[in-house]
């Protein structure tokens, strides 16, 4: 009795043929340069921006080259809840506009040839290859759990890689077809262990796109491919489905370098030809001390994908950020071509980036801003009101019930100006940053004193102004009265001539009118508070 009588009796379903398989997976037909990419997450529950940023990469290697993206759900951990996380994920894709070529809709049907794109649906496929690897002994029926009690050490070897790295040759590696069909009669579970050549000493190198040659450790273990539940853990569906789904570039994180040497064990046992491999740095945040650490779930809100959506920010803003992160170039390029949308930038596999890239809100909020500026005052109103429709329905309310005059709001200082301001850079941060249309403010002044004096004069005058001129005109008269300078160059020869110069006189009414310092052009805050209300907040 041999291997193959083994493999019939422990897969007495399978009556198909490697062979038979990948004439349902056709080549494809590839001109040279064209990479076929894929994301292929295992839903969480949440995206995490290291996953996304992975994703990000093969997104734009696949559109660089005219290739292929497609989403794999890497589903085959049964203790998870999948339904709901598989809707997240979905549901984040599809915000951000992440468009695949292949992928299975959430309701389950296929996009593509290469189907079917979730792995909990491809069992039968896995079994068929750990089926021939049995034939030719270079895999086994493991039936330990059972026999020997040993269940921690099993559950820990089947979730992942044990972390010592030791050679570990299985027990049941070796057992006669006599011994096997003995624990099948018995009625035991099993699952089945890939047979390493390796002793355990030696050292693989390997190629890696962005990082080059590497070194590591060969596998020694006989690590499973398909679990007694008859799903494959990861090395094993990451080697058939890639290959089936003819994957030229391999996007995933670099903490899958440590047992890269496995999966190329397992690509030639197989009788694959080697897919390259493209590791990433993780992202890092520093902390107050300024030291580096992995970004985290648990302290740090903008790992979650959600975190962008929920504070409004426009998705471009996050796609250029990231792109920042990838390549530094992208940095130049953005400066020489302010107009172009950043799908326009171009960069190969081996430029991306080693580094492990920092996250940093403040660079992030920077490019948001500059993107914002970039909206007619109409098209921020609309994208305020859509966020606020989600995220904050009473202020979204609001927005709607008066459009016209939220609509100036979002025109001030955009529209007729040929550089905008730039101090929005998401929506959430909006209601707070004009408060004082919501509310009336409560005015502190410097010089309390003179700003009375200033206000008082200059509601007296009062009449509503059909111009920005007319209204500094309006200001200048009443300043000028009062004492103080309406010629900067003659407040600085001699300030101590004046109470002022007329920017102060212009300050007091900012912050009798908004609170702030700092604000758009004042008429058109009048314009938009109207007469009567101007007139209350003047008169403090
Ligand atoms: N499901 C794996 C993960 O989310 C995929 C890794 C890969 O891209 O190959 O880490």
């Amino acid at each position: 009795m041999n291997n193959k009588d083994i493999a019939n009796l422990i897969f007495p379903d399978v009556t198909m043929t490697p062979e038979e398989i990948f004439k349902r997976y056709p080549k494809r037909n590839l001109k040279e340069g064209q990479y076929v990419t894929r994301f292929a997450p295992s839903p969480t529950g949440l995206v995490h921006i290291g996953n996304f940023f992975q994703a990000f990469i093969s997104y734009n290697l696949a559109r660089n080259s005219n290739g292929v993206l497609f989403l794999r759900i890497e589903d085959t951990d049964r203790k998870r809840e999948k339904t709901e996380a598989k809707k997240v994920l979905y549901d984040v894709l599809g915000r951000f506009g992440l468009e695949f070529d292949e992928y299975q809709t959430l309701d389950g049907k296929d996009v593509g040839n290469y189907g079917p794109y979730v792995q909990s649906q491809r069992n039968d496929i896995y079994k068929v290859f750990a089926k021939k690897l049995v034939e030719e002994g270079r895999a086994f029926p493991c039936f330990c759990k059972k026999t020997e009690g040993k269940e921690d050490v099993l559950k820990q070897r089947e979730s992942k890689f044990l972390e010592n790295d030791e050679r570990e040759y299985d027990p049941c590696r070796d057992l006669s077809f006599e011994e096997v069909k003995k624990h099948i009669d018995n009625g035991e579970s099993f699952a089945i262990r890939f047979k390493t050549k390796n002793k355990g000493d030696e050292r693989i190198k390997f190629n890696d796109i962005i990082k080059g040659e590497l070194e590591a450790k060969a596998n020694a273990k006989d690590f499973i491919i398909i679990k007694s539940d008859g799903t494959p853990p990861y090395p094993f569906a990451h080697a058939v489905d890639d290959t089936l789904m003819g994957t030229t570039i391999v996007v995933r994180g670099e903490e899958y370098i440590a047992s890269t040497p496995a999966h190329i064990e397992l690509f030639e046992a197989l009788g694959f030809k080697l897919i390259d491999y493209c590791h990433n740095p993780l992202i890092y945040k520093l902390n107050e001390q300024g030291n580096r650490r992995k970004i985290s779930k648990r302290y740090d809100p903008e790992s979650n994908m959600m975190f962008f959506i929920e504070n409004g920010y426009p998705v471009d803003a996050v796609f250029e950020y990231l792109l920042n992160m990838i390549n530094s170039h992208f940095e130049i390029w953005r400066k020489n071509n302010p107009n172009l949308h950043w799908r326009e930038f171009r960069f190969k596999p081996n430029e991306i980036t080693t580094v492990a890239p920092i996250f940093d809100l403040v660079k992030l909020n920077d490019i948001a801003k500059n993107i914002i500026a970039t909206y007619p005052g109409e098209e921020l109103y609309n994208g305020w009101v859509k966020w606020a429709e989600e995220f904050d329905k009473p202020l979204a309310q609001v927005l709607k019930k008066d459009k016209d005059k939220f609509v100036k709001v979002c025109q001030m200082d955009r529209d007729d100006r040929p550089k905008p301001r730039k101090d929005i850079y998401n929506y959430k941060m909006m209601k707070e940053k004009f408060h004082y249309i919501f509310e009336r403010p409560t005015p502190k002044f410097d010089e309390e004193d003179k700003a009375k004096e200033l206000l008082k004069s200059y509601i007296n005058s009062f009449k509503m102004p059909s111009s920005n001129e007319e209204w500094f005109n309006d200001v200048k008269v009443v300043a000028g009265n009062l004492g103080y300078a309406t010629d900067n160059k003659l407040y600085k020869e001699n300030p101590d001539a004046f109470k002022g110069n007329i920017a102060k006189a212009c300050e007091f009414i900012r912050v009798a009118l908004t609170g702030e310092k700092d604000s758009p052009t004042l008429f058109n805050i009048i314009e938009i508070l109207g007469e009567e209300e101007t007139k209350k907040r003047l008169s403090v």
